[in-house]
């Protein structure tokens, strides 16, 4: 999963973006609102991590401008804690918000059930087949044993579960398993696949040829978002 993080004051981007590396999440920076709203336009993210009081163009004005063309969930990080304030920042098409200072606990949790309502998959265990996945722990089983994955494998199952049922390009698993900063060859991709199968069995991704990859079944109707 990809996340875009603008916030000017560095060490708390920093921090952030290393706690998310460590959740497995690949980060993009903008430490103003102008290349905030460049890169949020430029790239698919699967979120963006939004402080409004930014340099240049501020985070009200960036959220305003992104919802014109486009719905990436969008989680603000906000200073003020007045109940108007925050009404307002839901109607203007931020996702949720986060008061400051706030733990990054609570930041990566709301972090993962915002990408997760995206997806329409509130429930945070995901299973198909013999397989389950839990996107809040970050673990794979199949039956009852615990299959360990390498960050990017674990990033590429979860990004292909997230969306069962459609095929998935190789530009848009590219575009978000992988920050602006990563240098990659194309074929990795097809290692990570190759290990994927061997691992949890041949079936569990089919390859559609020019297409993409695809996770077969599509989510069982408990999983889906009762909304
Ligand atoms: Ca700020």
């Amino acid at each position: 999963m990809r996340v875009l993080i603008v916030e000017d004051e560095v060490d708390l981007a920093r921090g952030i973006e290393r706690a998310l590396r460590e959740e497995g999440f690949v980060c993009d920076l903008a430490f103003d609102g102008d290349e905030g709203l460049y890169k949020a336009k430029a790239w698919e993210y699967d979120a963006i991590l939004l402080d409004l009081l930014l340099p240049g163009c501020d985070g009200r004005t960036l959220l305003r401008k992104l919802r014109a063309e486009k719905p990436t969930p969008v989680l603000v990080l906000t200073a003020i804690d007045g109940t108007e304030d925050k009404v307002e920042l839901l109607d203007s098409g931020a996702d949720d918000y986060l008061v400051k200072p706030f733990e990054l606990a609570e930041l990566l949790a709301r972090l993962k059930a915002l990408i997760r309502r995206a997806a329409h998959a509130p429930n945070p265990i995901l299973e198909w087949g013999e397989i389950q996945l839990d996107t809040a722990a970050r673990t794979v089983k199949k039956g009852d044993q615990p299959i360990p994955l390498p960050p990017k494998e674990y990033a590429l199952l979860e990004f292909l579960a997230l969306r069962r049922g459609s095929v998935v390009s190789r530009t848009t698993i590219y575009e978000h398993l992988y920050s602006e900063d990563d240098e990659t060859l194309s074929n990795v991709l097809d290692v990570y696949v190759a290990n994927l199968r061997r691992k949890l069995g041949r079936p569990v991704i089919e390859t559609r040829r020019g297409e993409g990859y695809q996770i077969g079944a599509l989510p069982a109707k408990s999983e889906q978002s009762p909304e």
